[in-house]
């Protein structure tokens, strides 16, 4: 088994200004984030989740190491909002798939409301348990599933990275086989649109998960479109797992350059965002020092020249 077809959106939906979800899909390793703050904090935070466990994501393995990130990821938000007054009280979601091929399954880890399902067989399951008051309500028999979904604090979240200095991060491991679906998304879906109708768009655009993803976007804002909407979906395929390529040095990364990036616009018709301004923005150091690296090379052989 290895992962198939992936595909990573997100879009600001109908009813807010800026859209302050990030994700990550870099297979194996999968995540979103859904952040929270006044004026630019929840975007800061979510694409510090973002940055922190896609740089730390692929070395890892296990449960222990996909926590582990998570929880790097909380110190790091929850330190720059120490520092930073703008930024104080800022949090995030953030839910992460790691698929170890050889094994046949995927490790999550998660905090917040960002789910995850598994889809097999026609039957959507979902593996995540929702930290948010309604969550807790449902669980302990206090409100149904149809009351929590109208609840006017449907969007309190009772557990989040950065808004204190430790954090307590669910995990677990679920097996995997080829033809199954795994979709990890925003509560801009989930409190969107219906599981059922999320089973009938996923069957829809069964062969390609980019059109499954549009169109589970798509439904987000027919119906409202109230929240940033993340879909990541991605496919179990037949086969062997591909050799993956190391990961780049963390050395050539730089915290401070990701974090002064201008946030990429998400686009309002859905369509792909490249992945988190974070992520783009750490490339910036290895492109310096590779152009450091060039001029003292020609420097050099403009030196043996002329002597
Ligand atoms: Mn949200």
């Amino acid at each position: 088994m290895r992962v198939g077809r992936a595909a990573g959106q997100t879009d600001t939906g109908r009813r807010r200004r800026q859209n302050e979800d990030a994700f990550v899909c870099e297979p194996p390793l999968f995540a979103v984030a859904d952040g929270m703050g006044g004026a630019q904090a929840g975007e800061l935070a979510s694409r510090l989740a973002a940055a922190a466990i896609e740089e730390g994501g692929v070395a890892i393995q296990g449960e222990e190491g996909v926590a582990g990130v998570v929880r790097t990821a909380n110190a790091r938000i929850f330190e720059h909002s120490v520092r930073d007054p703008n930024a104080a009280g800022m949090g995030t979601t953030a839910t992460v798939a790691l698929v170890d091929e050889e094994a046949e399954t995927a490790t999550l880890a998660h905090v917040g409301d960002s789910r995850a399902y598994r889809y097999r067989d026609g039957l959507l399951e979902q593996l995540t348990t929702d930290h948010s008051l309604v969550g807790e309500l449902v669980r302990s028999g206090r409100l149904t599933e149809d009351e929590a979904a109208v609840h006017p604090h449907r969007s309190v979240i009772t557990r989040a990275l950065g808004t204190e200095a430790d954090v307590d991060v669910d995990t677990l491991t679920i097996d995997l086989r080829a033809g199954d679906l795994v979709l990890l998304c925003s509560d801009g879906l989930s409190a969107m649109v219906r599981e059922d109708e999320i089973v009938r768009l996923l069957e829809a655009a069964r062969s390609d998960p980019h059109d499954a993803a549009a169109a589970l976007i798509a439904a987000a804002n027919a119906a409202g479109g109230e929240d940033n909407v993340t879909v990541v979906l991605f496919e179990l395929a037949e086969g062997e797992p591909p050799s993956r390529p190391a990961q780049t040095v963390p050395a050539l990364r730089d915290d401070t350059t990701s974090e002064s990036q201008p946030v990429p616009e998400a686009d309002a018709n859905g369509d792909d965002v490249s992945r988190h301004g974070a992520g783009k923005g750490g490339r910036w150091p290895a492109l310096l020092l590779l152009l450091a690296i060039l001029a003292v090379a020609a420097f050099l052989l403009w030196w043996s020249l002329v002597r």
